[in-house]
């Protein structure tokens, strides 16, 4: 087990479940709505972790009555076919969420896996870190843009926030003040975008959005608490990665370094590529970032190598 508690309450009916491993990833923050409607958001959160805050909150595993999950990545929609299994609860998604949750395949194609060397890293690494994201599932039913979902006195409000994926979906707790942040999770890794269903310029509308709501706590999926002390400026901070980050990809083209996969290879956006299936995460951050700064005239690509037109 972990070495600090397990579960935290946010406020009364609202308890966040804290990921093992510090919530890194394949793991992520779940938040356990004890209320009229027992309702899991996301379920990428161990099964002991999830158990003993039921359990230390008075019910069983198999109570659970609802799961809604904010975007089809595995961390996220993690446990939740087994712990459905246990306990026959219903699943919930955002409409553009559901293909990607129910099909594994169609999670492949999300994510842009599109050739067999990367398909092979990936199942293996699957294999070895996730293998409970595999099987299909069936989702029950889908959730409205801002129509709030009712869970007895806690009502989430669903704030489509997409950039990270198409289908990323933060929520608003009873109001706007307290907001489950998700994957803007404010991580010193920055902003992660490494799908094909990514998009940057989504990213960041959608992190003015949240920085516009002015919420006074944020509830981020792989941090262990939520973040009330300057929450705004912290927004902000995480906002200007996408700057830096185009900064130094034209600091290394200038040096020299001027193809995708040499890009990759220093690389840029990982501080370090933990496991071969991650190069493909990489490419696709730098490919978003590179479309981006030639739409702006600021590199042009002549013979399958980029040129800094201007910094
Ligand atoms: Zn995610």
């Amino acid at each position: 087990m972990a070495d600090y508690p397990t579960h935290i309450q946010i406020e009364p009916h609202i308890h966040m479940i804290r990921g093992a491993n510090d919530a890194r990833f394949p793991e992520a923050n779940t938040l356990l709505i004890d209320d009229e409607i027992l309702t899991l958001v996301d379920a990428g959160s161990h099964p002991d972790q999830v158990f003993s805050t039921l359990r230390d909150l008075g019910h069983q595993p198999e109570d659970l009555e609802r799961i809604i999950l904010t975007h089809y990545h595995a961390d996220h929609k993690g446990y939740a076919a087994y712990l459905r299994s246990i306990s026959e609860c219903e699943v919930l998604c955002h409409p553009l969420a559901k293909e990607g949750v129910e099909s594994f395949q169609a999670m492949m194609k999300f994510i842009g896996i599109n050739n067999l060397e990367t398909k092979e890293h990936w199942l293996n690494l699957l294999q070895a870190r996730l293998p409970h994201v595999q099987e299909d599932y069936i989702v029950d039913s889908t959730f409205l843009d801002d129509k709030p979902i009712d869970c007895g006195e806690i009502q989430l409000i669903p704030l489509h926030s997409p950039g990270h994926t198409h289908d990323h979906t933060c929520f608003g707790i009873n109001g706007l003040e307290k907001v489950l942040l998700v994957d803007i999770d404010l991580t010193e890794f920055g902003p992660w975008y490494g799908n094909t269903v990514s998009d940057i310029m989504d990213f960041k509308k959608s992190i003015e959005y949240i920085i516009d709501l002015q919420p006074k706590m944020g509830i981020s999926s792989h941090l262990l608490d939520p973040v009330t002390e300057n929450l705004a400026e912290k927004l902000k901070w995480y906002l200007e990665f996408f700057q830096k980050r185009d900064e130094e990809i034209l600091h290394y083209i200038t040096a020299g370094i001027n193809t995708i996969s040499k890009l990759a290879q220093i690389p840029i956006i990982y501080p370090r590529i933990p496991h071969p299936a991650y190069f493909i995460f990489e490419e696709l951050m730098l490919e978003k970032h590179l479309e981006l700064l030639s739409k702006n005239d600021l590199v042009i690509l002549h013979d399958g190598q980029f040129q800094v037109l201007r910094a």
